[in-house]
């Protein structure tokens, strides 16, 4: 199934989605994972890939071999980190494989990885905030980035495009996006603070353009275009960018959701790796 650009995968009670045009290359592996197919319990269920939320530690890593076996690699070749919604991005390789699920994490504060070694397979988890993977087909390199509200103020999607070209001389006019499915604006409520630090960081976009007054003191938010103008801020052309649109509040039976369960949720993630 097909929408957006995004491809939705269904295997033996596993869903997920990959973007087209990363596909279309033929670079890469990579998903953005669902909560179906998984082997996790009640809050968890099923596929919950937070290594520390509580679940079974077994079961967590039964998932992880689930969905890097429908990718076709494996588990070992995983890279997480502890994120802390900071702008910090990394460059990693595969002497950092296992970092955060196999072995202990020694990225503090990493919110965004980049690489552009072959199986290092980057891995960011979320609930609700933003997944954003990268892909330049002509350098070969990729990146993948956790851009909560925090991170999206702090303009991390833009970080990791510049990163990608400090480090690997990428274009970003070369650069494929893919925003995968998070809190949309119809779920993304604030308060007037929140759309102060907004409008201070998007000094180049009137706020009208994403930000709804819904009444009273309360504000809806558009991440998915906050993020987008942010990537296109960076060079990065609009045709390039793949918007999933799918909420992760709005969708119970397909996602785990930090606004809608609370802590006692499982997590989603967003895989990478070059082939
Ligand atoms: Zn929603």
């Amino acid at each position: 199934m097909k929408m957006n650009g995004m491809i939705r995968h269904e295997t033996g009670g596993l869903e997920y989605f990959t973007a087209e045009s990363f596909d279309k290359t033929g670079l890469v592996r990579h998903c953005f994972t669902t909560r179906k197919g998984g082997v996790s319990e009640g809050c968890f269920s099923s596929l919950n890939l937070g290594v520390n939320r509580g679940d079974d530690t077994e079961r967590v890593l039964k998932n992880y071999d689930i969905i890097f076996g429908a990718l076709g690699s494996s588990k070992e070749k995983a890279i997480l980190s502890k994120q802390t919604h900071s702008d910090t991005v990394w460059e990693v390789g595969t002497s950092d494989q296992g970092n955060g699920l196999l072995r202990a994490n020694r990225f503090e504060n990493a919110d965004a990885f980049i690489t552009r070694e072959r199986g290092a397979a980057l891995t960011v988890f979320m609930a609700d905030c933003v997944p954003i993977l990268f892909l330049d087909p002509v350098k070969r390199a990729i990146a993948a980035c956790h851009s909560g509200w925090r991170g999206t103020v702090q303009r991390i999607g833009e970080k990791t495009v510049l990163k990608m070209t400090e480090r690997f001389g990428c274009r970003p006019a070369d650069i494929l996006c893919a925003i995968g499915p998070s809190i949309g604006p119809c779920c993304f409520e604030v308060d007037v603070p929140v759309v102060k630090e907004f409008e201070a960081a998007f000094d180049f976009l009137p706020p009208s353009e994403y930000i709804k007054h819904t009444g009273g003191e309360k504000y809806h938010i558009d991440l998915w275009r906050a993020n987008t103008e942010l990537l296109k801020h960076a060079g990065v052309p609009k045709e390039n960018i793949t918007v999933s649109g799918e909420c992760t509040v709005c969708n119970e039976e397909l996602y785990f959701s930090h606004r809608r369960d609370g802590d006692r949720r499982g997590s989603l993630s967003a895989i990478i790796e070059l082939i």
